[in-house]
């Protein structure tokens, strides 16, 4: 049942990080106007389940007087409302409170600030340090995400995962992560690899939206597009097992999938998402409006 709307309210960011599943970065394009998001505000009111809009990038600080206005329209239709940000704009504990006091007046339920080494380096007192203290005076409630460089640990919890390398660090490898990060990393065999470990692909509990109208099931795995057909009625008629993409995800994972469509592999992968990711990329012209836009993909 979706409860959560996520929107992506620009792909630009003021970093690059190495780890970014959506490519973002300080040329990225592609940002929602007032009037999309409006739009969107609108098509959610007629989903009854829909609880929370947050609203995440890139970076969104960066188009603040439009954050703070889908925030004001997204609490006046009763929505709760979250934020996804780095805090690039914490200078300091009390300019940061100059940021979030609109943001405390209109009740956020939830700031979520990426506070780690990829986006501050090993700077003690960061600038999600900051935010967090200074959210933390407003009474905005705080969640710090954390992702760190990718380590291998030998596997012990799980009875399949015992002995076997197990990848640590919280980095999902689709996107730039794919390209950048899985260097040196242990694989394992393609055909191993059966299953979509961390989408619920059948019935999402979220998913998110981009300017381009891309409803997102998995970063670059779209659903469809809401500028073409209205959000409400296209989740309605959605169904997984006749999507091209989702389906043989369903059926038999990214092994399945490279296999209907005839990918050629490498002979291992670090995880699920790799692979997935890798065979989708392959896959981008025959299927452009399910595997899109082409820069979640690293691509012009
Ligand atoms: S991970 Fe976050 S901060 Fe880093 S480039 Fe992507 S959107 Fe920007
Ligand atoms: S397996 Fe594919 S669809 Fe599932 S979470 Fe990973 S990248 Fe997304």
């Amino acid at each position: 049942m979706l409860t959560g709307i996520h929107l992506l309210l620009t792909y630009a960011c003021n970093f690059e990080c190495d780890h970014c599943f959506l490519y973002c970065g300080p040329q990225a394009e592609g940002t929602f106007t007032l009037g999309q998001v409006k739009a969107v505000l609108d098509d959610a009111e007629r989903i009854a389940s829909v609880e929370t809009i947050y609203f995440e990038g890139g970076e969104p600080f960066l188009y603040y007087p439009l954050m703070v206005e889908g925030i004001r329209m997204a609490r006046e239709r009763g929505f709760q409302a979250g934020i996804v940000t780095n805090c690039y704009w914490a200078t300091t504990e009390e300019d940061a409170k100059l940021w979030l006091e609109p943001l405390a007046s209109l009740g956020i339920a939830d700031l979520s600030i990426s506070d780690d080494e990829f986006h501050h380096g090993a700077e003690v007192d960061n600038p999600a340090k900051r935010a967090a203290r200074a959210a933390k005076r407003l009474g905005i409630p705080t969640e710090a995400i954390c992702i760190d460089q990718p380590t291998v640990e030998v596997g012990i919890d799980k009875e399949q995962e015992r002995g076997r390398p197990v990848i640590g660090g919280g980095a999902m490898f689709r996107g730039r992560a794919a390209d950048k990060l899985v260097e040196g990393l242990p694989t394992r065999p393609w055909r191993e690899l059966t299953e979509c470990p961390y989408e619920d692909l059948r019935d999402p509990g979220r998913v998110h939206l981009d300017a381009y109208g891309h409803v997102f099931l998995c970063q670059g795995l779209s659903m469809g597009n809401m500028w073409r057909s209205p959000l409400p009625e296209l989740l309605e008629e959605y169904d997984a097992e006749s999507h091209p993409i989702c389906g043989p995800l369903l059926e038999g994972g990214p092994a399945l999938l490279t296999d209907r469509y005839g990918v050629e592999p490498e002979e291992g992968y670090v995880d699920e998402c790799h692979l997935c990711y890798s065979t989708r990329l392959a896959l981008l012209d025959r299927f452009p409006q399910y595997l899109a836009p082409r820069q979640v993909y690293g691509l012009e």
